[in-house]
């Protein structure tokens, strides 16, 4: 790190300033997640992709961003029932999801602080993601995983050459396997709890409004953590401080009813988490019981006047069918967009955007 520069992150919940010495994932005085310290600024520069904005980026002056060529990903406009939706397609990017802008960004800090390996406990496109970059960074890079995922998420993870470290049990167990490592001081590349994420995730908003030449009226889109949303709404946010548009769009996540505990806390307050379960459904990618950021999500929506909606099981093979149709090949994760589309889609103030974050290639198609 260059003399005199330091990260700047500052703990969510007690204000502490991140440490110079080493990349935790969490506050170790008080347990709370980091958060960028100051206000996002759009400051692009003329080259294309990610690199655009690389001013923006919370890395040390004259670090390398390690690009795969991530962003820049296509809008493409068409009209249903009358008003025009446009769709970025963020499955279009390197591997196959909007992960890769986080992922650049964040495996650039890494290389910039001579990381030489990192751990990660993501089975699905959080992990792809890490161990594509992390190869091109050349840091070796773990991945905590249950011993039953299977599939193309871990093909792809493997095929970049990431190290799987099976671990028995559910999903949480490699969760607890995974911080354990980080306690122990392997550097945890978290996609939830590293603020470099969230960095990554605004420039889904810089492009979006040089797209559209203004700003969305709303924007639908899937949430699990809900990275992208908060990303993109310190993007809108941004732009709106820079007077590059008038107001910011109406922010709508979209949850499948099997896991929804934004939906629930947003319906019913904290009663609402009374009735939250980590059923299974289709939307593995968004299946998250306990949200890091589930606070600030949730105040991102209301500051938005946007909302929450929910989706029933077997909306996500149909939706996914329906976007299948118009050209677009996703995950069943990305389809739980569709039939909240069509729901909202009366009362949404256009121009209308719809997030499309994870290839059909990475799930098996099984029609329904
Ligand atoms: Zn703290």
């Amino acid at each position: 790190m260059p003399d005199g520069w330091s990260w700047p992150f500052r703990c969510s919940s007690c204000g502490r300033e991140y440490p110079r010495e080493a990349l935790p994932f969490r506050c170790a005085v008080c347990g709370g997640h980091y958060d960028l310290a100051d206000p996002l600024r759009y400051a692009p520069i003329p080259v294309p992709g990610l690199e655009r904005y690389r001013d923006s980026f919370p890395l040390p002056p004259g670090a390398r961003l390690l690009s795969l060529g991530e962003g820049g990903t296509p809008l493409v406009g068409q009209e249903i029932e009358g008003k025009r939706v446009f769709f970025k397609c963020e499955y279009l990017n390197p591997t196959g999801s909007f992960k890769d802008r986080g992922t650049a960004v964040l495996i650039s800090a890494l290389a910039a602080a001579q990381v030489r390996e990192a751990i990660e406990d993501s089975s699905g496109n959080a992990g792809a993601s890490f161990a594509a970059y992390a190869a091109r960074a050349g840091i070796r890079a773990k991945v905590f995983m249950p011993d039953s995922a299977s599939g193309p998420k871990r093909a792809q993870i493997e095929a970049y050459g990431a190290e799987v470290v099976s671990i028995l049990g559910p999903r949480s167990e490699a969760a607890q396997a995974v911080v354990r490592a980080a306690e122990a001081g392997s550097v945890y590349a978290s996609h939830a709890y590293m603020p470099q994420i969230l960095a990554g995730m605004a420039t889904f908003a810089f492009e979006l409004v040089e797209q559209l030449g203004r700003a969305p009226g709303a924007l639908l889109l899937p949430v699990g953590q809900g990275t992208l949303l908060l990303g993109a709404y310190l993007g809108f946010q941004a732009l709106a401080r820079q007077k590059l548009i008038q107001q910011l769009p109406q922010l709508i996540g979209v949850q499948a009813r099997a896991c929804a505990p934004l939906w629930a806390v947003h319906e019913a307050g904290m009663a609402g988490l009374g009735w939250v379960q980590e059923g299974q459904t289709l939307a593995e990618g968004i299946r998250i019981l306990n949200p890091l950021r589930g606070d600030a999500v949730l105040a991102a929506v209301d500051a938005t006047q946007g909302g929450i909606e929910v989706v029933e099981e077997s909306e996500i093979p149909a939706g996914r069918r329906a976007l299948a149709e118009r050209g677009f090949f996703v995950e069943p994760t990305s389809a739980v967009i569709w039939s909240a589309l069509l729901r909202r889609l009366p009362g949404l103030p256009e121009p209308i955007v719809v997030a499309l974050t994870g290839s059909g290639y990475k799930s098996a198609w099984n029609g329904a």
